[in-house]
């Protein structure tokens, strides 16, 4: 029942029932008694999400299929195995992260010790998208509590069975002042970012990112937002075509389009595009056998509202390969389409769906023309193997980030940060960057009393004279 799927009943799902000034103001207490500080207690929550990922893998996994019939081995691969990696990489490194830094030391601070400590912020947000809920969930989550904070967590509610799972058993694993989970809607979450957070990592469109960075600065709560937007994808003659489209296949329709870095759009010429339609049939096929609805490996539109949304971006448009749909099952079939114009509506929107548009363009300038005439993307791919063509794009755009001859696998590189630039977001996170991104770097100078040094430094002292300055 697809209307009961967005409809919250707080009062039945929620454990226990707390409003969010009531969790905002325990997780505080909480804070101030210190005891997320130690290294002990940060890392013991992160074993705990851990084994609440093992544990509670299969639940999550049954949540997901109900929610949108995600397949089991993409949840694992794409967002369970991720994160207890993710974790075991904090793990490891936390202890180091905590020392404080030794930054070089200029001339004049000779006889000083300098040292930047990573303070933990406080009472900080995380607020989840619905297409991977539990990576981009939990995922923030562990940089906050590495970072040594406590954390309203607030689940998407939009994937409702899967953030009910989270609501109910993250509590059995979490120390529950310091990380509740906050389910609820549009009217709910309202009412929390009213509440004063030390910070606010939101994944979700860009126009609910303009309502939150709003919210934020009424507090002038610093933020990051993880965006999205429409990624390019640019293919030369130069490329090996056969991979290059099952490599811009298997992003594009990887959870049934839903992918915030999914390639939005192909950019080739006539040439590119005949080999790659060529590729592609027998691609799709080989990914979901002969009858795609039928396959376990296809999910569905998360909703009514974003089916009505994708397939109306589908009239008018020449399709080369699919366009079937099927309303009662909100199953939209992987298609391609081209002669696609730069004005028409599948062109002014995140796609978001099981669509890829082909633009015919000459040549790479006319595709990086047509790349920075729109908003900067989170996401550029570029297949080609020349190294100018390579070149070109990456010194002539501007996105989150860009793989070559690949579509999506940067974001798995877990010493690369990953965010937007411009409406794809701002800031970034995950490895270091996610505990970095949770702390203060706090400046300290230690001074001593040490006579040569007073000495040393006397010209800043009145009364100020040319003979003090003069060396
Ligand atoms: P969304 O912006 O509709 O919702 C995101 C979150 O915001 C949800 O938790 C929701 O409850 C909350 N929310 C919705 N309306 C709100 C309001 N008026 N006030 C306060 N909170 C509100 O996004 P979505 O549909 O969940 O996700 C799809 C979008 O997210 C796409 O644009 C996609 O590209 C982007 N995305 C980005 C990333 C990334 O890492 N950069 C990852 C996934 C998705």
């Amino acid at each position: 029942n697809i209307k009961n799927m967005t409809v919250i009943d707080v009062e039945s799902s929620t454990p226990e029932k707390h409003t969010a000034a009531e969790m905002v103001s325990t997780a505080r207490r909480a804070f101030n008694t210190g005891k997320t500080k130690s290294y002990e207690f940060r890392t013991q929550q992160l074993r705990n999400v851990k084994r609440f990922l093992k544990e509670v893998g299969p639940e999550l996994c049954a949540a997901l299929e109900a929610d949108f019939r995600k397949p089991e081995q993409e949840i694992y691969i794409l967002e369970i195995e991720v994160l207890i990696a993710e974790a075991d990489h904090f793990i490891s490194h936390l202890k180091d992260w905590m020392k404080p830094e030794k930054p070089e030391k200029p001339l004049l601070n000779i006889f000083d010790k300098i040292r930047i400590y990573s303070d933990p912020l406080g009472v900080v947000l995380v607020i989840g998208a619905w297409n991977y809920p539990v990576l981009l969930t939990i995922g923030p989550v562990l940089g906050a509590i590495a970072g040594g904070n406590c954390c309203i967590i607030k689940p998407s509610e939009v994937s409702l069975r899967t953030a009910q799972v989270m609501c109910n058993k993250l509590p059995h694993y979490l120390d529950q002042d310091c990380f509740p989970v906050f389910l609820g809607g549009i009217p709910e979450t309202t009412d929390l970012l009213k509440q004063k957070f030390d910070y606010i990592f939101f994944t979700g469109s860009p126009q609910i990112g303009k309502i939150i960075h709003a919210a934020a600065a009424k507090n002038l709560t610093p933020c990051t937002l993880e965006l999205g937007g429409k990624s390019p994808t640019y293919m030369d003659s130069s490329a090996n075509i056969e991979i290059a489209t099952r490599r811009i296949l298997w992003g594009k329709f990887a959870n049934c389009g839903q992918t915030c870095v999914a390639p939005d759009y192909l950019l080739c010429d006539k040439e590119v595009e005949r080999k790659f339609l060529h590729y592609a049939e027998k691609i799709i096929t080989e990914f979901f056998g002969a009858d795609v609805k039928q396959s376990k490996d296809f999910p569905r539109i998360i909703n009514e509202r974003n089916f009505i949304r994708v397939v109306n971006l589908l009239k008018n448009q020449k399709k080369a390969i699919g366009g079937q749909i099927d309303a009662q099952d909100l199953f939209i079939h992987p298609t391609i389409l081209v002669d696609v114009k730069p004005d028409d509506d599948i062109m002014q929107e995140e796609i978001f769906g099981p669509i890829l548009p082909i633009i015919t363009v000459n040549n790479p300038e006319e595709a990086i023309e047509f790349i920075n005439a729109r908003e900067k993307p989170l996401a550029l791919y570029v297949f080609s193997n020349h190294t100018a063509t390579k070149e070109l794009f990456l010194s002539n755009t501007s996105s989150g980030g860009v793989c070559i001859n690949d579509t999506i696998m940067h974001v798995g590189v877990e010493t690369l940060p990953f965010g937007g630039v411009g409406n794809s977001g701002m800031g970034n996170y995950h490895g270091k960057r996610s505990f970095d991104t949770f702390v203060h770097k706090k400046s300290v100078l230690f001074k001593s009393f040490f006579s040569l040094g007073e000495k040393a430094q006397e010209t800043r002292y009145p009364p100020y004279s040319k003979n003090k300055t003069d060396f």
